[in-house]
């Protein structure tokens, strides 16, 4: 099997990016290790509208619910609340994950890409030291493919990096590992997302409270990497359950990790360029990667289409792609991981301070910038080491 760009991984931002080089008229193969893309779920599948609106024409069913916006606790019960366009990346849609990853897919399909599923991608292939292809196993079967440039948007657990020499190794700190239960309960709140904070329900994470209609909610929680150990997420989440939704019924429970640290040195080398979680993409922060996967999934399949029609696949040749990614949603994560880097060093009261400081304002109009001048105003001392993000 031959083509001009192999796609490794058919989540948000391998299908974007299948879709983005087809469409420039690459020929495109894009591989999937499951039987069925997007399924299992590891997601709270929140998203921005206005960002998500902007990248793709929605279909109905991707949608499981709209909310207003998001609620925030503090650890003492403290809440405020931010409406869906002041809230940031993860809140406005909640997604049918399963069904929406399945439609970025055929959209991929439909601009011409091959789609092969129940095949996963076992390493790189090389002639004269140049990136020739990928080598998969296809229901069994062993399968080369040629191709001289792959982007890799194999998530969190990537290897196409770490074949191509790229590296993509995470601290423990800069994971947030995560448990999550789908659950019906009479007392969801569907009109809002909720956060609760401290440290006692997740230590340097925090828990959530998706709701997709219905009664039914993606309930669950991150923690620190650095501060989890087997099975951790999973023992929180049944407390907080038990403290917050104690009639939730558990009807599907997933656990992952997600990528938490800042922009990620490189995500391109000679014939390999990363996106999404394979090149830590995600919102440090929030923990949030379907849109920033998305967008760099487009960037790096319009580049493959220079890159080829240049017939330069070098490290240079793809730089295009680097510098983009980096503009459009790098300095973003860099700013978010500074903000994670003070988050995670907050003890309860800290956060109580915060929280109290803002239900004492009229934040309904304020963007994350107005209510970060407020804290500022507030708690001088506390934020000082943020001042130059603040102010
Ligand atoms: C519990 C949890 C909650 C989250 N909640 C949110 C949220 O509310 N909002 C949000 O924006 N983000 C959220 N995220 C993050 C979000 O899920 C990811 O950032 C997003 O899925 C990244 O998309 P991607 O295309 O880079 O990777 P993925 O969606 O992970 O897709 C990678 C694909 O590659 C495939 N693959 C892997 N290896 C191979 C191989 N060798 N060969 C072939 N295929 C392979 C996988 O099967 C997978 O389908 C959450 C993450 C977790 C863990």
């Amino acid at each position: 099997m031959k083509c001009d760009l192999i796609v490794v991984g058919g989540g948000p931002g391998g299908s974007m990016a299948a879709k983005a080089a087809s469409e420039a008229g690459l020929k495109v193969v894009m591989l999937e290790k499951r039987q069925e893309i997007g399924d299992p779920v590891r997601c709270a599948e929140g998203v921005s509208k206005r960002t998500l609106n902007r990248l793709v024409k929605l279909e109905p069913e991707w949608i499981a619910s709209e909310v207003k916006g998001a609620r925030l606790y503090a650890p003492d019960g403290t809440s405020i609340v931010m409406s869906e366009d002041k809230s940031g990346g993860e809140v406005g849609y909640v997604l049918e994950r399963k069904v929406f990853d399945r439609g970025l897919a055929m959209l991929a399909a439909q601009a011409g890409a091959t789609v092969l599923v129940k095949t996963r991608a076992l390493g790189l292939l090389r002639k004269n030291g140049a990136i020739s292809g990928v080598s998969a196993m296809r229901i069994g079967e062993p399968l080369e493919i040629e191709a001289p440039l792959i982007i890799g948007a194999d998530g969190v657990e990537s290897k196409v990096g770490r074949w191509a020499g790229i590296d993509t190794a995470l601290k423990l700190q800069d994971i947030e590992s995560c448990a999550q239960f789908l659950v019906h309960d009479a007392s969801i709140d569907e009109e809002y997302t909720e956060f609760f904070l401290g440290n006692n329900i997740a230590p340097s994470g925090y828990a959530w409270s998706f709701p997709k209609g219905e009664k039914l909610a993606n309930i669950g929680l991150g923690i620190q990497g650095s501060r989890s150990k087997p099975g951790e997420a999973v023992r929180l989440l049944h407390k907080f359950m038990k403290a917050r939704f104690p009639n939730g019924r558990v009807v599907e429970m997933v656990v992952g990790g997600d990528p938490c640290s800042g922009p990620i040195e490189s995500a391109t080398t000679d014939g390999v360029m990363l996106v999404g979680d394979a090149a830590h993409q995600t919102d440090p922060l929030t923990g949030g990667g379907i849109l920033n996967a998305m967008q760099a999934g487009v960037m790096a399949g319009e580049v493959a289409a220079k890159a080829i029609s240049a017939g330069d696949m070098s490290r240079r040749g793809l730089v295009e792609y680097e510098t983009r990614w980096r503009e459009k949603i790098g300095k973003t994560i860099a700013r978010s991981f500074q903000f994670k880097e003070f988050f995670v060093k907050l003890n309860d009261n800290d956060m109580n301070q915060l929280l109290g400081s803002l239900a004492k304002e009229d934040i309904s109009k304020m963007d994350l910038a107005g209510m970060l001048r407020v804290l500022f105003r507030f708690n001088p001392k506390l934020l000082w080491s943020l001042k130059s993000l603040i102010i």
